[in-house]
């Protein structure tokens, strides 16, 4: 029987983990191109021998999720090194402090000595306001820390990674913001939580490396291409497939800069900053398991987010909104390609999502089955 042929536009996680599944099935044959000059999209992590460093490209990926079966999947093309996140924000005459918000921020911050959950609860309880219509971020955010920790943490952040106030974002953006009532300091709340022991590079190497898949870089999806292939997977923006013609859909990007340094104080790998500058955060590369050791140069690299016209149209962050414009013309978006049978829009950008690693793979896992049976 001959093969079915496959495009699948984009080497990120969603577009190698469709190719996989579909070569593993073993009826199909996959191209996959990519514009960018290498595999593992945003993922990309190559190893810099004169820094020792392994230098995530386009920003720090821990992965981290609850599904089991997720991990069981990847445990196939990488081992890991376990590694629990953490963060402290920089505060003003403060110093660096955890975030998660836990017991030892509060304490720090006003000059406090909660040892107790309890007290922890009790103080938030008095500086919460109780909104009573929560129907956006600030609302969401001040009735779970008060005014005076959502200014300071959340609002100016928000403003910086945004370009919005609090005001315009809606209230389930605040599920994402972790509390801690204890002196626990990790990030996530995920049941695993790992590196990959030799960086994401390989673990893509090894996804990608099967007889049915063949791979293409410095290649720019041509709408040339659709007649060639029995169906296409497309990681691409679906507004640039379309010419935008239902308008452009906003996304957020970030500009890296990155400063060698002698010696820093803090030890964690991330700090965001909650000044009213630029820079939302930076990283310290030394500090992640797989990326560095205490042999390693000493480099910071600070963020900036910006639009992603003004970065070369590095898509990052999908813009959603309080007053749905964004959703509602992704809307249109996705109708009209829901037309077209012979394509499937995927990923991040594809499906205008936020999406971490663990539910990308997720979600091209299922859609790759949904294939086979259709
Ligand atoms: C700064 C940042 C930090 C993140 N940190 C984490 C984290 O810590 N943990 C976590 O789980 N997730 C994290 N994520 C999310 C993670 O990056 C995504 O879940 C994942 O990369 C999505 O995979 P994707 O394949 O959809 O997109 P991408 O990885 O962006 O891959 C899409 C690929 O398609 C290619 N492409 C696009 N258009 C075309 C075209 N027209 N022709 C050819 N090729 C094209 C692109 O070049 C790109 O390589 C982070 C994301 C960002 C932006």
């Amino acid at each position: 029987m001959q093969k079915q042929k496959i495009l699948v536009v984009g080497a990120g996680f969603a577009g190698a983990v469709i190719a996989r599944e579909l070569a593993d099935n073993g009826n199909y044959e996959i191209d996959i191109i990519d514009s960018r000059n290498h595999i593992a999209g945003n993922c990309y992590d190559p190893y810099d021998t004169g820094k020792k460093l392994r230098i995530h490209q386009y920003g720090p990926h821990i992965f981290h999720t609850n599904d089991q079966s997720i991990v069981d999947y990847l445990s196939r093309f990488t081992k890991w090194i376990p590694y629990q996140h953490k963060v402290e924000a920089l505060v003003d005459g403060i110093g660096y402090v955890p975030l998660p918000i836990n017991i030892t921020t509060i304490n720090r911050l006003y000059n406090k000595n909660f040892t107790q959950e309890q007290q922890m609860r009790e103080f938030l309880d008095k500086v919460k306001t109780k909104h009573k219509k929560v129907d956006n971020a600030r609302t969401a955010s001040e009735n779970i820390f008060g005014q005076e920790l959502v200014e300071l943490f959340f609002a100016r952040y928000t403003k910086k990674m945004w370009d919005l106030d609090l005001e315009q974002l809606p209230a389930s953006i605040v599920a994402r913001l972790p509390i801690r009532y204890d002196n626990s300091t990790g990030y996530f709340n995920d049941k695993f939580q790992a590196m990959p022991q030799q960086g994401y590079i390989q673990l893509f190497e090894n996804l990608l490396n099967h007889p049915d898949i063949h791979i293409s870089l410095n290649t720019h999806f041509d709408k040339a291409m659709e007649t060639q292939y029995n169906h296409v997977f497309n990681s691409m923006a679906i507004d640039e497939f379309y010419d935008y013609e239902f308008g452009k859909l906003p996304y957020r990007s970030i500009k890296y800069q990155h400063e060698n340094q002698e010696k820093i104080g803090q030890k964690v790998p991330t700090v965001n900053f909650t000044d009213i500058s630029a820079i939302t955060r930076f990283t310290d590369w030394r500090l992640y398991p797989g990326c560095g050791t205490d042999k390693s140069d000493i480099l910071l690299t600070y963020e900036q987010p910006c639009s992603y016209e003004d970065n070369n149209n590095e898509r990052y962050y999908p813009v959603k909104t309080v007053d749905n414009v964004p959703q509602k013309i992704y809307k249109q978006y996705e109708t009209l390609s829901l037309k077209n049978k012979k394509m499937t829009f995927i990923g991040r950008c594809g499906q205008y999502r936020y999406l971490d690693m663990h539910q990308v793979i997720a979600n091209s896992r299922m859609l790759s089955k949904q294939y086979f049976c259709s």
